[in-house]
This record gives C-alpha cells, sequence and structure tokens, in this order.
C-alpha cells in the first residue's frame, strides 16, 4: 500500500519539521528571554557615586522668599539625626527672619542656600562641608560653615580629635603650617591677623571642628574675621596630608593610607565612563500636523523616582527633557546617563540652584560650567538645554550664559501640592500643541501625575518631544 505508507512518511517527514520548528521556535525565545534578562542585570546600576548616601534636595518659590536646601541622607538614620536637625534649625531661623521682614521682602525676595560638599577620606567615612548663605534684604548676606565627619560603618560622628594628636607640639606643627600658607597666600596675606591665628590656636576650646579632610589634604576652614579681615571672606586652607602625617593618629593614619612607605591613599573614586553613544539622539520623525507637548523635569536627578518616570516615559515612546542641578548628577551619574541613554534630553539647571541674576558673573558661569561638566562626565555629552533656576533671568546671565533659556508654559506647581489629580488638570485646562510643561521629578507624588498626563494627552493624540524637538518643529 504504498500511498498509505507515502502518507505516513511525510506525516512523519512533517511531524519532525514541526517539532524542529517547534523548538527552534522556543530556544528562540528563550534566547530572546535571557537577552532580556542580561538587559536587566546590567540595568542594575550604582544608586549613588557615595556608597550609602544620597542627596536630599528642597527647593521653595515664595513671593517673599525661596529656599534651595541641599543635604546627605545617610541609609542608616542615626546620622540623619544630626544633620536634619542643624537643617531644620537654619531653615527656622530664616523663616522668622522673613516673617519680621515682610513687608520689604515684597521687591526682593530672601534666599536661604544650604549647599554641602562631601570627601571620602577613608573607607566608609565622609567630610560633609555645610555652606550656609542667607540673604534678607536690608541686611548683609549672612554666610557660614559647618563640618561633620560620618562613619558610615558604625553609624558615627567622628570628632577631629579622633583623627589628630592633640598637644603642645602639634599644635605649633599646626600653627606653623596655618601661617606659612596663610603669609605666601595671594588671596589671604593682606588681611591676615597673625596675633588672630596664634589666639586660636592657644584656645584649649579649639577642637579643631573647624578641619576636615579629602583624600589629599586636611583643609581649615575659618568663618570670616576669625583669622582675618572681612575683606577675605571666610578663608579656606588647605595643608596636603604629606604634610599632616606626623599629626595624624596611628588608626587614623592607617585606615587613611598614610603610613610612612605609601602613598596617601585615593578612595575609591567612582568610575565615570563616557561610552555612551553620541549618535543616540532623539529622531524626530512625526508627521508635521502631529500636536507635541515637551514634558520637562527639573532639580533631579532622583534615585528612585526618575526611574520610574523614565521607565513610565518608555511605555509610551515618550521623550522628555530633564534639566538637572549638578550637584545630584555628581551623586547619580549612572542614572544621569542613562537619561541620556534612553534619548532624553540632557538639560542644566545650575549646580545648587540659586536665583541667577543675585549673582556676579564669575559665580553664574560657574554654577552653570561645573555642572555641563559633571553631565559630561557622567553622560560624555554636553548638555544642549538650559533652564535658569526660579526662571529667573537677566541681561547679565544672558550674557553670561551661551545656551539659550528654555523656560515653559504650564507651571503644574507639582512641588507645592503634591497631588496627582491636581497636575493633571492643570495640565488638562492649559495644554495646546507646542505646550512645555513644569514639573520636578525629586518628589515621589509627580511619578503619579505624569502617569495621568502621558495617559491623558496620549489618549488626545499628543506626541511627547524635547524641548529642542519642540523648538527645529
Ligand atoms: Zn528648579
Amino acid at each position: 500500500m504504498r500511498p498509505i505508507k507515502l502518507t505516513i512518511s511525510i506525516l512523519m517527514i512533517l511531524g519532525v519539521v514541526g517539532i524542529v520548528l517547534m523548538s527552534n521556535f522556543l530556544s528562540k525565545g528563550e534566547a530572546e528571554e535571557s537577552l532580556n534578562n542580561n538587559e536587566e542585570s546590567s540595568n542594575e546600576m550604582e544608586r549613588s557615586a557615595y556608597p550609602n548616601v544620597d542627596i536630599i534636595t528642597e527647593i521653595t518659590e515664595e513671593k517673599t522668599h525661596n529656599m534651595a536646601i541641599h543635604y546627605p541622607e545617610f541609609t542608616e538614620p542615626t546620622l540623619n539625626e544630626e544633620i536634619t536637625e542643624y537643617v531644620t534649625a537654619s531653615e527656622k531661623e530664616f523663616l522668622s527672619e522673613v516673617s519680621r521682614n515682610k513687608e520689604i521682602l515684597m521687591d526682593l525676595p530672601a534666599s536661604l542656600h544650604i549647599l554641602f560638599d562631601i570627601h571620602q577620606f577613608a573607607e566608609d567615612t565622609y567630610s560633609i562641608v555645610f555652606n550656609e548663605e542667607r540673604f534678607v534684604s536690608g541686611a548683609n548676606g549672612l554666610q557660614s560653615s559647618r563640618v561633620f565627619l560620618a562613619n558610615t560603618n558604625n553609624d558615627e560622628f567622628l570628632q577631629q580629635a579622633e583623627i589628630l594628636i592633640d598637644n603642645e607640639q602639634n599644635r605649633n606643627e599646626i600653627y606653623q603650617l596655618l601661617l606659612n600658607e596663610f603669609e605666601q597666600s595671594a588671596e589671604y596675606n593682606l588681611y591676615f591677623f597673625k596675633d588672630q591665628l596664634e589666639e586660636w590656636i592657644e584656645d584649649e576650646n579649639n577642637a579643631f571642628s573647624n578641619m576636615f579632610l579629602t583624600d589629599e589634604s586636611a583643609v581649615f576652614k575659618f568663618d570670616k574675621y576669625v583669622v582675618t579681615a572681612g575683606a577675605a571672606g571666610s578663608p579656606e586652607i588647605s595643608i596636603p596630608l604629606e604634610k599632616m602625617r606626623d599629626l595624624i593618629t596611628d588608626e587614623w593614619k592607617k585606615r587613611m593610607g598614610l603610613e610612612d612607605d605609601q602613598v596617601p591613599a585615593s578612595p575609591e573614586q567612582p568610575t565615570l565612563s563616557d561610552g555612551s553613544d553620541p549618535d543616540d539622539s532623539p529622531e524626530g520623525t512625526a508627521p508635521l500636523s502631529a500636536k507635541q507637548v515637551a514634558l520637562t523635569f527639573d532639580d533631579g536627578p532622583h534615585p528612585t523616582n526618575t526611574i520610574e518616570i523614565l521607565q513610565l516615559l518608555d511605555t509610551y515612546d515618550a521623550k522628555a527633557t530633564f534639566f538637572m542641578l549638578g550637584n545630584r548628577v555628581e551623586f547619580y551619574p549612572e542614572l544621569t546617563k542613562k537619561i541620556a541613554e534612553k534619548g532624553h534630553e540632557l538639560g542644566n539647571h545650575t549646580w545648587s540652584h540659586k536665583s541667577l541674576p543675585a549673582l556676579g558673573r564669575e559665580e553664574i558661569v560657574k554654577e552653570i560650567e561645573t555642572t555641563n561638566e559633571a553631565i559630561r562626565k557622567a553622560t560624555g555629552e554636553r548638555p544642549t538645554a538650559f533652564r535658569p533656576p526660579y526662571g529667573a533671568l537677566n541681561d547679565q546671565v544672558r550674557d553670561a550664559i551661551d545656551m539659550d533659556p528654555t523656560l515653559w508654559t504650564i507651571d503644574t506647581l507639582d512641588w507645592k501640592s503634591h497631588d496627582p489629580h491636581q497636575v493633571l488638570s492643570i495640565v488638562e485646562e492649559n495644554v495646546t500643541d507646542g505646550s512645555v510643561i513644569l514639573m520636578h521629578d525629586i518628589h515621589e507624588s509627580t511619578v503619579a501625575a505624569v502617569e495621568l498626563i502621558l495617559k491623558s494627552l496620549d489618549e488626545e493624540g499628543y506626541e511627547f518631544v524635547t524641548v529642542s524637538e519642540l523648538n527645529t518643529k
């Protein structure tokens, strides 16, 4: 029965082919899945450039005053108490000064800036150096600083006296080192008072609380008038660690890698690759007739909110613009890189969120350039957009900066309401083709607002583009 045999053979062949095809298909599926898994795992990035430390940013803008406050937040809450106490006390004092001067502040708002620098000088050990600038019109600006040395391993603050061997001989040595630096400093020598430095070193209450450490130096920060005339401001004197070696306890010499036969150790710095793809620019393939909006996110990046917003944007194939603060980019370089890799536009929102018209030209340029550099270091790209804090601009600012400022057409007030539905209704009531929508990715409630906005505007046929794409439409 040949025909039947043939049929069976054909069926068998078909069956084998089917199984081969099927298993091929399955293994392809698995391969794709494992590819995705790989992508997932490569997405696991280092959260912060400073292990166990985040940066908190609080921005307030009122008619009478504005505040930009930045402080570190440690993973372990015990370290945060003292920091929060310091920040809250400064804020409270400022706000009561503002309320005493309310009438005169309508023309020129008061401002409070609390910024910090962070230096890792041994494993799990950081210098946190706060700088506070307070300005209430009618009074001189007030500037002060505060140093914290934090150990994230045992969650304790260190005293400088635990690091320095405090005895008469060493005090003399510190005095000599500082004296040399002051006398040789072109910036300070005219304003320096030797007697006052002597008084400072001989004061038995002096516990060197104004000293902090970096991986290279011991730095002494003096408040205004302590050892110099007012014109010198608040001097900062750096002494290389090699010169300080004999003054440091054995334990800390070891921890800081300063033992005699060692080169000063540089604690592991975050490695920043600049391997992002410069050709990965967003494509503007929308038909000319499509309605477009630009979603913009200021004051970030933020280690959890920004990630969630990036995922939401992906879901809608949306591109946005992130106006980032340099001091936060420094904390989150890998996150910044991810924003670039996903094809969003990189924006400069200054280093520390000061109102630029209040600054001198040099300081304006520094706020912009340090931020451009931080973004470039993290992503390999220079930001293509710029937005001034508070939208505050004047001719001097325009003249000092070679980037065109981008403002907004819809202010969602997300930072104030923390109400996703209110944010959505502000957008829905005001949106038109070409709108630029202002939001802030440092607020958790904004993530939910973004989800609502994407859904709503997508249904209305809007396309989400970067501010540069909007401009070149
Ligand atoms: Zn801002």
